[in-house]
């Protein structure tokens, strides 16, 4: 099948005067890139309705089928991996390299999604049990036919990958509204499909900001995979009621590093200073608070405070990390680094003056109360808060008591897996950090206020579907479901589950 665009009019970006338009930026500049489309509701009601067309095709290529579909479109993006990341650096001002590992674990996404989508959705049988032992029971996994993904600019590759090579996997058919700050790699990743599947209707790409997210949430799409801020989370879950529309809910986070006393101190500081800083912070599973226990707190603030100051942002493509992207972030950055001084706090690295804007220098505090917004609310920049703790009981007790809870980190050599299992989140990494969302096979997602639902893994491809369950007659037997049956079945069944299950 091969549709066309002018199956449905949706105005394009070089039509002046016709087309109400934003620009995205460079954040290092703050110079126009280029121009998209603001799509307005009827343009995106036009695109999903593409969409629902193509979704039969789609599905009924069935789980090969669409593995060469999506393995033709893995290896394009292999090829053009520079491409990609040239477009992520120039709309985030990420470094090059940091723009290249986001592209890289996509890639590994989208295969494993492929690969793995017949074993996990597959009709398979299920037992069907004592009491209805003539029938064969199977169930499967069906997609929900259209998914409407709404993404973040912070990875503007891999987290949305994380719905749509999945929803894709499962036989959905796509419709992505990317962040307005990083539009043009979205439009580049649906390009790039129709490039190497041949068919523009299966991915599609909306732009424009909330409105045009909203609009999407309304215009009759299957589900709504979101990830972004839990305040926008509230929004889009309301417009979703509407319809009752289900969601998928990947929002921020305020993700603790645990250290104990036997924890080798070197790696520890190693994944603070990385897993807080890259991306200037902004990572929805960045190390944002650490609890050492006190035998170790001072040694390891000594290593932390040694490797951060050597760490600096700039504009560069080798820059260690680039500028904050959302303008808007940097007054929440100062005003929780002045919430934390302001109380008590002790900045080891950096200060009230690290803000530079656009870039925020590397910044540890310490000893900082826990009821400052620096340990309470998610920061989004290179900032980290170290607390000391009695043991690691208390470390727990204390990262446990966020209301967010997406990832977590244990440095330890005994304890760390037991800790881990204490954690009120959804993925932790023992003596790493973040090394869960490389992974293609573990679940991602979180607790509280960090959302609901999963992407990656099994879950993440079943988050995509509707379970379909189906019962079969084998052959005859005394039948219950029926106005027929003889008065004596009942007592006859009602003996045999107690000699069952009664006992
Ligand atoms: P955001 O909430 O501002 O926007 C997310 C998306 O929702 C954007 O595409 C935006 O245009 C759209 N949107 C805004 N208002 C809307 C509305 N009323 N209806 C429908 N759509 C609407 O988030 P952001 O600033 O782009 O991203 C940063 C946040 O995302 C951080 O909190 C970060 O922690 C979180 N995040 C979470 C994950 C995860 O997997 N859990 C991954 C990356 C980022």
């Amino acid at each position: 099948m091969t549709s066309t665009r002018d199956e449905v009019s949706v105005p394009a970006a070089s039509q002046p005067g016709q087309q109400d338009t934003f620009d995205s930026l460079d954040p290092r500049t703050g110079e126009a890139i280029a121009s998209y489309p603001r799509h307005s509701p009827e343009q995106v009601e036009a695109v999903v309705a593409r969409a629902r067309r193509a979704s039969r095709w789609w599905s009924d290529l069935g789980f090969d089928g669409r593995a060469r579909k999506l393995g033709a479109w893995r290896r394009l993006l292999d090829t053009r991996r520079d491409e990609l990341a040239a477009v992520v650096s120039r709309e985030t001002g990420k470094p090059m390299d940091d723009a290249r590992i986001e592209g890289i674990l996509a890639l590994d996404h989208l295969h494993w999604a492929a690969k793995n989508a017949r074993r996990v959705l597959g009709p398979r049988n299920a037992a069907a049990g004592l009491l209805m032992i003539n029938h064969k029971a199977t169930v499967e996994y069906p997609p929900v036919g259209v998914v409407g993904v709404l993404g973040p600019w912070n990875y503007p590759v891999f987290t949305p990958m994380g719905s749509i090579a999945y929803a894709l996997a499962a036989g959905n058919t796509v419709v992505f509204k990317p962040s307005e700050l990083t539009p043009g790699v979205g439009t580049w990743l649906a390009d790039t499909f129709t490039e190497a599947v041949g068919e523009d209707a299966v991915f599609q790409v909306v732009t424009g900001e909330g409105e045009t997210g909203g609009a999407l949430c309304r215009a009759g799409v299957d589900k709504v995979a979101f990830t972004g801020s839990t305040a926008t989370a509230k929004k889009v879950m309301a417009t979703c009621a509407e319809t009752l529309t289900p969601v998928l809910v990947e929002c921020g986070g305020k993700d603790a590093l645990l250290v104990d006393a036997d924890a080798d101190l070197d790696d520890a500081a190693a994944a603070v200073v990385w897993g807080s800083m890259s991306n200037a912070g902004q990572t929805c599973v960045g190390v944002e608070r650490v609890y050492v226990v006190d035998a170790v707190a001072e040694e390891l603030l000594d290593k932390v405070a040694a490797r951060a100051a050597q760490v600096r942002p700039g504009g560069e493509p080798d820059a260690q990390y680039g500028p904050i992207t959302m303008p808007s972030q940097l007054d929440v950055i100062s005003g929780q680094i002045d919430d934390a001084l302001d109380r008590g706090g002790r900045a080891v690295v950096g200060g009230r003056g690290s803000v530079r804007a656009p870039y925020v220098d590397p910044v540890v505090l310490a000893d900082v109360p826990e009821d400052s917004s620096a340990v309470t609310d998610e920061t989004f920049g290179p900032t980290v808060v170290v607390n000391r703790v009695r043991d690691l009981d208390e470390a727990v007790e204390r990262a446990n008591a966020s209301r967010y809870g997406l990832g977590a980190a244990v440095f330890a050599k005994a304890r760390g897996h037991e800790v881990a299992r204490r954690l009120r989140c959804g993925m932790v990494s023992v003596n790493g950090v973040i090394a869960f969302a490389g992974i293609p096979s573990l679940p991602f997602g979180g607790v509280g206020d960090s959302g609901f639902g999963r992407i990656h893994g099994a879950d993440g491809l079943r988050e995509f579907t509707r379970a379909l369950s189906i019962s079969e007659r084998r052959f005859r037997s005394v039948n219950v479901m029926t106005f027929d049956r003889p008065g004596w079945v009942v007592k006859v069944l009602a003996k045999l589950v107690s000699a069952i299950y009664g006992r």
